[in-house]
């Protein structure tokens, strides 16, 4: 049976590139595969959805609203142009539903999940709870904090100073983040 996998890291952790790499490692053996992120991600205004990476790789993608579904989706990519398998970026946006939906598809082909685990205020994103508590196989992508830990938070910043309160998807304003360990991200919400 194909599984569902969840491969989760901070911002800046390589996910999107690792993403597009397993992309590139499916379609080098003549497979299909159908490489999707939720609309609500809007990095970069293409005209044309893609999966962007921070070092400079980038795919067309599909894109999927909260209200669609991973099931309707798959039939009519299958029927159109074959799939042997599902990548989906960002995966944390997407709702319980449709993590459930993703499960359902492993008895057909592999699904692969690439997304953040918590939001700015170290909160379980809805995706990721679901993938949590429905993946065969969680794997962490690591990455490093500006003080050589493990960099396990993704703090926001709104005009340079650091905030943990606030809605999850921010509108408008000086907004950025930046992946640090629990003890920076504790010192810079201090300052
Ligand atoms: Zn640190």
């Amino acid at each position: 049976m194909p599984r569902l996998y969840f491969k989760y890291g901070t911002m800046g952790s390589s996910k999107s590139a690792q993403a597009l790499m397993c992309q590139f490692n499916y379609q080098q053996k003549g497979m299909k595969v159908m490489l999707v992120k939720p609309s609500l991600d809007n990095r970069g205004d293409d005209e044309t959805p893609m999966v962007r990476s921070r070092i400079g790789l980038k795919s067309e993608c599909l894109t999927i609203s909260h209200d669609q579904s991973f099931i309707d989706m798959f039939n009519n990519y299958k029927q159109q142009n074959g799939c042997d398998c599902i990548i989906v970026d960002e995966a944390q946006f997407c709702t319980s539903k449709q993590i459930e939906q993703l499960k359902q598809l492993t008895a057909q082909v592999p699904v692969l999940c690439y997304g953040l685990l918590t939001d700015f205020t170290c909160k379980l994103f809805e995706g990721s709870k679901r993938l949590v508590e429905l993946a065969d196989s969680l794997q962490e992508i690591k990455s490093v904090c500006k003080c050589g830990h493990k960099a396990t938070v993704n703090a926001r910043f709104i005009n340079g100073k650091c905030v943990d309160d606030g809605p999850v998807v921010f509108i408008g304003g000086d907004e950025a983040y930046e992946n640090m360990c629990w003890w920076c991200w504790q010192e810079e919400l201090n300052k």
